[in-house]
């Protein structure tokens, strides 16, 4: 088997992709992508996958068909906490997705509000961070989706503002304690000093398009120009079926 890049996370009908699921294989099988599905598994996302039986449904359905079963899940959202393990055990992989942060407070900051959060910049940040390390200690998750995207009304304030490197290494250094993946996003792309220090750290690198429509889906090339660049193999970049799953082992072990 020729390698082929794995888009592990892209979107269909069965949340806000606008494709269906064999119209995703097709449209990956003709970029020479191996197809994933990873739709939104949340109550808070407005067309998701919202309750136990629609995941079933969602699972019977993907598994009619020859592509990776994934699913999207919200940190701050309970579902993912609450699905049974003959459930979790039919996904081939888990993405985290911190699409709220939550202060010391116990409010969360949305990643798509357009409202300015209460807190500074800072303040975000340093709840950005703990949320992040809390995320990657309790969620069996294999990657975690853009992880470098913050909240709309900061997202302009540049990178430098955003990071720096104390913050970088408190997030690697959890990403890497937990054995999560740092997905690189065609979406929300990484700046490359964050995705050198993971390549360095030996911290597993993840293509993602998080593409919703016919041109976003399956379409890696950047990412993964952004992987070879940094110097990772193309057999490293995360595949579950290569890779193997902390999905499965967190059902196994618990079996
Ligand atoms: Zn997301
Ligand atoms: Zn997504």
């Amino acid at each position: 088997m020729t390698w082929q890049p794995v888009d592990c996370h892209a979107h269909s009908t069965f949340s806000d992709g606008a494709l269906t699921i064999p119209e995703v294989v097709e449209r990956a099988a003709a970029l020479g992508v191996h197809p994933s599905i990873a739709d939104h598994v949340s109550r808070d996302v407005v067309k998701s996958v919202k309750s136990i039986d629609e995941v079933r449904v969602y699972l019977d359905e993907l598994e009619r068909y020859d592509v990776l079963r994934g699913g999207e899940f919200c940190w701050h959202d309970s579902l993912w906490r609450e699905l049974p393990e003959d459930l979790v055990r039919r996904f081939t992989h888990r993405i985290g997705s911190l699409h709220a942060v939550r202060l010391p407070d116990g409010h969360h900051v949305h990643a798509f509000a357009r409202r300015a959060p209460a807190v500074s910049l800072d303040e975000y940040m340093w709840a950005h961070l703990a949320s992040v390390e809390q995320l990657a200690r309790e969620m069996p998750v294999d990657i975690l989706a853009h992880p470098t995207l913050v909240t709309l009304p900061f997202r302009s304030a540049g990178i430098d503002a955003l990071w720096n490197e104390e913050r970088e290494h408190r997030m690697i250094d959890a990403m890497y304690d937990a054995g999560i993946a740092f997905e690189i996003s065609a979406r929300y792309p990484p700046h490359e000093r964050i995705v050198r220090l993971a390549v360095e750290r030996g911290v597993r690198i993840s293509l993602g398009s998080d593409g919703h429509t016919r041109e976003q889906v399956a379409n890696v090339s950047k990412p993964l120009a952004m992987a070879r660049a940094l110097g990772v193999a193309d057999e490293a970049l995360y595949d579950p079926r290569r890779h193997g799953s902390r999905t499965q082992r967190a059902a196994g072990a618990r079996r």
